[in-house]
């Protein structure tokens, strides 16, 4: 029989109760270090005081009044956002697929806009992920995601992750835009050289492109900078960002420019739960702990201590680990046994970790991992190694 959850998941046979800080505890009794973070969702760990009073207090005031009215919450946090990178204005929804779904539209409509009605591909590098949608597995172009939903939307033209001359060639009279992940998360952690984004950058802008980004994983701190392409000294014109912008609250967004953004008058994109005030408390005090004073050199450090310590676990074990990889606080391990088999081991010792393509475990810790935390999943990384060398 079907069980009632749909099985879309291959789910580990453990329920969670509680969460505290760097901790998850599951109805079984045992704690767990988190270095998986919900799929780097959890960007302030579990429970997190200021979060939890945030949100605690506007459910007692508005949960929901739609978009038919003015947000005071959207009209905060979109300021905040623009203040801090390069867009200018932003639409808010609920999730990563559904922020790239709308970074897609965007994409078309700025050239439908502009008088260019046969501009609607978009150049998309392969291994990329963008979402679930019937579009956005069309972008990221993934047979494993494809297969059996067709037929795909068209308007995707893949090329090769990181080469300039096939994207180059790749671009027609009916390109648009071009879509690039600074780092392809669920490819398996690779992170694209900042001169190839320098280069996309250049190359959307001499043939009229829009440059598209998805940084719904790599953004809101998770590399430590607010949004991994400032890495580059480049800005996008439009971006999708969602996961940990809202610390576990469900929230996506559509950052643009003024220009990109052009053709975005009022009927044309909706989203009925989207930027509702409940989501926009919890993004905001989120923003709060993210633009503190040293919060991202934290993530930067924490992030240097993890990688310093995983190119010791992979030069200490080298039957299990094939490589490392990665920025900030979004590391992975490429194995040499199957990473399900070492995942699984993590799991059992008290780790967490996410998969990846490519045979990697992704590291992506809440961004307030201390020193103490990473030694901790190092020592755990040492003895599941061990183990299956053993
Ligand atoms: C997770 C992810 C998405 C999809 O986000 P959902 O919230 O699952 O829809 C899109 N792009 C990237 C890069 C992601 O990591």
């Amino acid at each position: 029989m079907i069980p009632t959850v749909m099985p879309t998941y291959a789910r580990a046979d453990i329920v969670f109760e509680k969460g505290d800080g760097m901790y998850l505890f599951a109805t079984d009794g045992r704690r767990y270090l988190d270095f998986g973070a919900g799929v780097a969702v959890n960007s302030l760990g579990h429970a997190h005081p200021h979060l939890v009073a945030a949100l605690k207090a506007q459910a007692e005031k508005l949960w929901h009044c739609s978009n038919l009215y003015r947000v005071a919450g959207q009209e905060k946090v979109s300021k905040r956002l623009v203040e801090h990178t390069f867009a200018d204005t932003v639409f808010f929804c609920n999730s990563g697929a559904e922020a790239m779904e709308g970074v897609i539209k965007l994409t078309r409509k700025y050239q439908y806009e502009t008088g260019h009605h046969e501009r609607y591909r978009i150049v998309v590098p392969r291994g990329a992920f963008h979402g679930r949608t019937l579009a956005t597995i069309a972008a990221g172009g993934q047979e494993k995601h494809l297969k059996g939903f067709g037929p795909v939307v068209d308007g995707f033209d893949h090329v090769t992750y990181g080469d300039i001359a096939e994207l180059r060639a790749a671009i027609g009279p009916q390109t648009a835009g071009i879509l690039v992940e600074p780092i392809q998360g669920e490819g398996g952690i690779v992170a694209a050289k900042l001169d190839y984004l320098r280069a996309v950058r250049a190359i959307a802008d001499e043939f009229g492109l829009l440059l598209a980004m998805d940084e719904v994983q790599t953004g809101n701190g998770r590399t430590g900078k607010l949004y991994a392409h400032e890495w580059a000294g480049i800005t996008p014109d439009v971006m999708g960002t969602a996961k940990g912008l809202g610390g576990g609250f469900p929230i996506g967004a559509i950052l643009a420019t003024e220009k990109a953004a052009v053709g975005m008058t009022a009927g044309t994109h909706g989203s009925t739960f989207g930027g509702n005030p409940l989501a926009m408390a919890a993004a905001d005090a989120v923003l709060d702990i993210l633009l503190s004073d040293g919060f991202l050199e934290h993530v930067r450090q924490m992030g240097a201590l993890l990688w310093d310590a995983l190119e010791k676990l992979v030069a200490a074990h080298p039957q299990v680990l094939e490589t490392h990889r990665g920025a900030g606080l979004m590391q992975g391990l490429k194995c040499k046994v199957p990473s399900t088999a070492l995942s699984k081991a993590l799991l059992a010792n008290g780790l967490l970790t996410v998969g990846a393509g490519d045979n990697v475990i992704r590291f992506v810790p809440p961004l307030i991992v201390e020193p103490q935390h990473i030694a901790e999943a190092v020592a755990l990384i040492d003895k599941s190694c061990k183990e299956l060398a053993a």
